[in-house]
């Protein structure tokens, strides 16, 4: 497809599962858990298979009130019926990944291990069998951006090999490209995801995601910490428009061999961000800004600005309106608050070096 060609936008609310078989990849964490309730809901039955190295079997508790639902506890490179799931699938959703900027500034090995085999295996597989595959990309790949749109068809310009936060870039690149390969030569069905601070209830600030982290350290009190000026731009997808964008793109076959961001495109700096939770959570506290290097150790590049052009994602999927920052905060201070209620484990959701 080019996109001149202009294929009809798919409705993914019109998208009925009844009879399909799901496999999930990363089907515990927290993208992954909510699209694996959407699909049960739907009428799919569906197969998580997971390590539970970051995400957690409480994600799926709701998943888990569907007769139709497997869990399968497992990495996707050492998974020995992996090709037997994959073939016993209609579809794939590969969400397995090392994930979040602290996790990857702090384990580069387990970042390229984890990030490159397991999806060689799934796209090996899945062209054999010959399966439709989603594959889950990051914005990280744009690496330094710009001040505009990040558009699929730009360059990646990346920082040099000591600036420890690229590596998530390369190895997420190596999987678009070889997932691009399989479907030029081996003709995969495979739509590839660019996702861009998909954020919602279940993410965890363990691994660095802004929201989750102002959230609970505002619930706690404060102070909510900024990274540097607080000047830097993101911009913010509830989780559930995420899971949207997910199932329209894989029911609609021009969507194949396409790279498209997932993400939303009302900007917001830091700051303003942190402000917007203490409002949200009512709690007064201080808003205290500190050096990148306090909080990710030398070496650490931020991405400035980071906003997706969504023409591409537009042009394949019927999105509607996105939910704005107001219902997402809404959405996570409930989730925190109820959480932190239940939790005798006050500092599990803080980076490893500072609890
Ligand atoms: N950030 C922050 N305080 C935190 C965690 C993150 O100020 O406790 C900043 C971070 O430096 C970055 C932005 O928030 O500029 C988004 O960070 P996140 O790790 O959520 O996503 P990414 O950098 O991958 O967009």
């Amino acid at each position: 497809m080019t996109e001149a060609s202009s294929p009809t936008p798919v409705d993914p609310a019109a998208i009925d599962y009844s009879g399909r078989t799901c496999l999930i990849t990363g089907g515990a964490g927290f993208i992954g858990s909510h699209l694996a309730e959407e699909l049960l809901g739907r009428g799919a039955r569906v197969v998580v298979l997971d390590d539970l190295s970051t995400g957690q079997l409480a994600n799926l508790e709701r998943a888990q009130t569907f007769r139709t639902f497997r869990f399968i506890e497992a990495g996707v490179g050492e998974y020995e019926d992996l090709e037997q799931l994959i073939s016993d699938a209609d579809e794939v959703y590969h969400l397995a990944a090392a994930v979040g900027v602290d996790y990857v500034v702090r384990y580069p090995i387990e970042t390229v291990t984890r990030n490159i085999f397991p999806t060689e295996r799934v796209l090996e597989l899945a062209a054999q069998h010959d399966r439709p595959l989603f594959l889950a990309s990051s914005s990280e790949v744009y690496g330094r951006g710009s001040a505009s749109r990040m558009r699929e068809s730009d360059d990646m310009v990346l920082g040099a090999p000591d600036k420890t936060r690229y590596i998530y870039a390369l190895t997420k690149l190596v999987d678009e490209y070889l997932a691009l390969a399989y479907h030029r030569q081996r003709g995969l069905r495979v739509v590839i995801g660019r996702f861009f601070n998909v954020v919602g209830p279940r993410q965890t600030g363990r691994y660095g995601m802004v929201i989750p982290r102002f959230v609970t350290q505002a619930l706690r009190g404060g102070p909510i910490t900024v990274h540097d000026d607080g000047n830097q731009i993101r911009c913010f997808m509830h989780v559930r428009d995420a899971v949207a964008a997910i199932i329209g793109l894989m029911n609609n076959p021009a969507a194949f061999g396409q790279i498209v961001n997932i993400g939303s495109d009302t900007a917001i700096t830091i700051r303003q961000l942190a402000e917007r939770v203490r409002e949200a959570t009512g709690n007064h506290v201080r808003i205290e800004h500190i050096p990148y290097e306090a909080a990710y150790g030398s070496g650490f590049e931020d991405v400035r600005c980071r906003i997706p052009g969504l023409d591409r994602l537009r042009t394949l999927v019927k999105l509607g309106e996105l939910r704005d920052l107001d219902s997402i905060l809404r959405d996570v201070v409930q989730y925190e608050r109820s959480r932190l209620a239940g939790s005798d484990e006050p500092d599990a959701e803080l980076p490893v070096a500072e609890r």
